[in-house]
């Protein structure tokens, strides 16, 4: 029996956990954040090991785990830098303490980027030389890959893209910025233009379902307009890496037909100036930052 890897992906409304193995994805659960990191530190570290041994089965030794989490990670220290959106797990070195309770080795990084790796590898970025990925979640978050490696910063950063102002009118954002694209287009931001429309008991995590099943004209222009602002700083990504394909992940990209109209007229340029860039969904779904935190586990593993 070969060993398996797994993947945590580390959301601010949800997380995901996958098993990995020579024959792919073995199994997977999805686990609200709050859920995960309710009580002390303690409780949340073994609830994080006990949804995730569970989930091996039996006879097959977890050789490795890695971490996809959203916001600044910093991969060295193992540490996450996300008080806003994932303070739970922030401010402390998850990953070892993670590695300590499962005696097994624990890589970390930005869960953009993992979402991007496993595109790549096994989605909808196949073969594509030059990959933008953005993920349209609780937050907005980006990676970009040439030949497979992820673009980094001179001590490993990631691109925070979330945060290019594109937009004043929408004030300050928690990062310090004005006007930062993830305050318009995250699915949070969405679910926030499309509250009105909707009955006032409606739950937040039900607001997209609902919206795509009514679609009546006015919320049509409410995705239409929604498309525009991802489409504004999708501009701006092109422009600066010039991605062959750009694979749009995240809960909001479920939607990308009825907003994907919106989204082009602002990429729109003359032709002299047009970028060639074929835009698609994640073929992964929700679970690609998981299952790119594996990847990025077995690869350390091969490393070593
Ligand atoms: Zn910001």
């Amino acid at each position: 029996m070969s060993g398996v890897v797994a993947g945590i992906d580390l959301g601010g409304t949800g997380s995901r956990f996958v098993v990995y193995g020579r024959e792919g994805v073995i199994a997977f659960t999805a686990v609200a954040t709050a859920v995960l990191g309710a009580g002390d530190l303690e409780q949340r570290l073994s609830r994080l090991v006990d949804t995730l041994r569970d989930l091996v089965p039996a006879g097959r030794a977890l050789l490795g785990a890695g971490i996809g989490a959203s916001g600044p990670v910093d991969r060295a220290t193992g540490v996450i830098h996300n008080h806003e959106t994932l303070p739970m797990f922030s401010g402390f070195p998850l990953a070892a303490a993670l590695q300590e309770r499962l005696a097994a080795a624990v890589t970390i990084d930005n869960d953009a980027v993992t979402a991007a790796i496993a595109e790549q590898r096994l989605g909808a970025g196949q073969g594509a030389r030059h990959m933008l990925m953005v993920t349209l979640g609780t937050g907005v978050g980006a990676a970009f890959l040439v030949d497979g490696a992820p673009f980094r910063g001179p001590h490993g950063e990631h691109p925070e893209a979330g945060h290019i102002p594109i937009i004043t009118s929408v004030g300050r954002c928690y990062c310090g910025g004005e006007g930062c694209w993830e305050q318009v287009a995250s699915r949070s931001a969405l679910q926030a233009m499309l509250r009105p429309h909707l009955p006032p008991d409606t739950e937040d995590r039900d607001i997209l379902t609902r919206a795509a099943a009514v679609a009546d004209q006015s919320i049509q222009d409410v995705f239409t307009r929604y498309g525009q602002l991802v489409g504004r700083g999708l501009s701006v990504l092109h422009s600066l890496y010039r991605p062959e394909v750009t694979i749009l992940g995240g809960s909001a990209a479920d939607y990308l037909p009825m907003f994907i109209d919106g989204m082009r007229h602002d990429l729109t340029r003359h032709p002299e100036f047009a970028i060639e860039t074929a835009i698609r969904r994640a073929a992964l779904g929700d679970n690609a930052g998981a299952i790119g935190a594996a990847v990025i586990a077995r690869d350390a593993l091969v490393d070593d």
